[in-house]
Order: structure tokens, then sequence, then C-alpha cells
């Protein structure tokens, strides 16, 4: 089977144990494992894929925890490495009413920014079919240059890149910022995912319009995907564009569909790259992955919340 492998942060997010509850007002907190590479990869197994995860993690409990939460969800995890004295990093995230969530981030620095590119496991990355990433292992060094070489070496060894950049603003200097960072790799990915509000902040365009969608197409891209929330997803090649209607289901916290839904994607594109060229086989993958999206909405977290092929296959049949 195809390995995937995920590159970036994982950490753990504290929600407040009531929805709509301020940080402050909050008398407890839910410890949810997160990080969109590491969902992803979560995603992928659950699956029933191959995945891979790199990067750095505190040698504390909470980095412990982490590594021990990628290997029960069966996720290989010889690229990982500790640091001796910065900690694993820490996000209080607010669940408000709409499911939508709010982050404060504690990173000051934390070991996954120090992860360097002589703790790189490139055997690992060069024997991957896809190497999958986002945009927050490049706010800082030595991480940005460990995710550059890493990058490097997976494009030399013929490997397919995936660019999910999961825009989070307060952990960048400023708004211009990031979206000089996010678009100073755009062109080296073969598939691009963006959330339609992405779109917006890259662009500062209307993302429902097509010029604007394709504003950020780049001559080498094999695919770009729009994800539209509950409305589904849009897709864009050279030769083919077009809408996958979503799934309605009982949204209690979108945490992780965005994940859910690349996870998904990945795995199908592992199992047959012509997915690529093929709109039939897109559309049908894609129905796929906006199902284990939807269905991530409907529980609590990320990886707690990732479908199984039944779990989604049941959804599809359904509708
Ligand atoms: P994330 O919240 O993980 O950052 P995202 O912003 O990257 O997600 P979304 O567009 O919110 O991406 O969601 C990805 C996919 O998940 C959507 O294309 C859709 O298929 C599914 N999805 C998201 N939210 C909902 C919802 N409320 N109801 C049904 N499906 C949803």
């Amino acid at each position: 089977m195809a390995m995937i492998v995920a590159f970036g942060e994982m950490l753990i997010d504290f929600v407040p144990d009531v929805a709509g509850v301020s940080l402050a007002e909050s008398k407890g907190f839910i410890k949810a494992p997160g990080g969109a590479p590491a969902n992803v990869a979560c995603a992928i197994t659950k699956l029933g894929g191959k995945s891979a995860f790199v990067g750095k993690f505190g040698d504390d409990e909470f980095g412990h925890m982490l590594v021990n939460i990628l290997k029960q969800n069966s996720v290989n995890t010889d690229g990982v490495c500790f640091d001796k004295e910065a900690r694993t990093a820490l996000a209080f995230v607010t669940l408000k009413q709409n499911g939508e969530r709010e982050f404060m981030f504690y990173r000051n620095p934390s070991a996954d920014m120090l992860l360097k590119e002589s703790e790189l496991n490139l055997n690992l990355i060069k024997q991957a079919k896809i190497f999958h990433y986002g945009s927050i292992s490049l706010i800082s060094e030595p991480c940005r240059s460990a995710h550059m070489a890493a990058m490097k070496a997976a494009k030399s060894a013929g490997v397919l890149l995936s660019y999910d950049p999961n825009v989070r603003l307060p952990l960048w200097p400023s708004a211009d910022a990031a979206r000089e960072g996010i678009k100073s790799i755009w062109k080296e990915a073969d598939f691009i995912k963006v959330s339609d509000e992405e779109v917006e902040f890259l662009t500062k365009g209307n993302a429902e319009k097509e010029e604007t969608v394709l504003s950020l197409w780049h001559d080498k891209l094999k695919l770009l995907l729009v994800t539209d929330g509950p409305k589904g997803c849009r897709y864009y090649t050279k030769s083919f564009k077009g809408k996958v209607a979503g799934y309605s289901v009982k949204t209690v916290d979108t945490t992780g569909a965005g994940d859910a839904f690349v996870g998904s994607f990945l795995t199908s594109v592992a199992k047959d790259p012509s997915i690529f060229e093929n709109e039939g086989k897109l559309k049908e993958a894609l129905a796929f992955s906006n199902a284990c999206g939807a269905i991530c909405t409907t529980q609590k977290g990320a990886i707690p919340a990732l479908p199984t092929t039944n779990d989604a296959q049941a959804l599809l049949k359904s509708k």
C-alpha cells in the first residue's frame, strides 16, 4: 500500500467543556489532540490507508501522549523526534455556538517550530507516494528550512506534493507576512486544497467568482480544490472543473472537517493517481471526501470524529 507522509505540527487543543463559553469563563477544558497534518495522517489510517507523521515534540508528558495517539491510530512515527528543552505546542480554542473556532496559541517557541533539517527522516519522505504539508511549519526558523528541505527531497524523488495552507493568522507576524509566506511555496505543489475563506484571504477577492479562484492556479498544478463548508467543494484541473455537493448533517464542531476531507482525498489519490485526469473518478472521490468532512463535524474534536470507510459509505447511501 502506498505511503502518505504528513509533515508539520501536532499539538493539544484545550477546548472549554461547555460550547460557547469564553476561555476566561470556562471552568474546565477538554484536551483534544490537534494539528492539521497529524489529523490528516490519522484520517488516512482510519480509512484503511498508510500514513506517517514527520514532526517534533517536546520531550514531555504531552509530547509522548501525542506520539502515542499517532501510534494508536496506526500512523508510522519513524519521522518523529523530541526536543529536550522546548515544550509541546498547546492551543486554547473557543468553540462558538455556530461550531466555528477561535484560537489562542502557546508557542514560544514550541518544539515543533524547532525541527531542524538534520533531524529529518529523508528516507521515509523519499519512499512516500504523497508528501502533504501546511503552512504553519513555514512561519519560523529552523522549521522553515526543514520544511523546504523535506519538500525538495520529496520532489526530487518523484513524490507528489500536496498543500493545504490552513491559514492560522494569529501565528504570523502580520496578515501580509502570512499571505507572502503561504504563497512562497505555492508553485511547488501538485495538488492544493483551500477553503473558500482562505481563497478570500489569499486573493482579497470574492471566492464565489471563478476568476478569483483561478488567480490561484499555477502551470504545474494537477488539481486545485476549494472547500465550501456544508456546500461541498469545487474542483479545477487543466481539462475540467465543477462542483460536488456536500451532505446535510447535525454539525456540533467543525474541527478537523477539512483534514478529514483531505485525508480521504489523498487516500483515493494514493490508490489511483489517475483520478487527476478522470473527471468521473474525481467526482466520486470528492463525494466520498465530502461525506468524510461532514461526518467529522457531527462529533466534538478532530481525531475521535474521523470516519471509517463504512461510516462514509453509509452516509453516501443514505442520501
Ligand atoms: P477546517 O474546519 O478543518 O479548517 P476547512 O475550512 O479546511 O475545515 P471546510 O470547507 O470547512 O474546510 O470543510 C471541508 C469539507 O468538510 C467541506 O468541503 C464539506 O465537504 C465538509 N463540511 C465542512 N463543514 C460541514 C458542515 N457543517 N456540514 C456538512 N459538511 C461539512
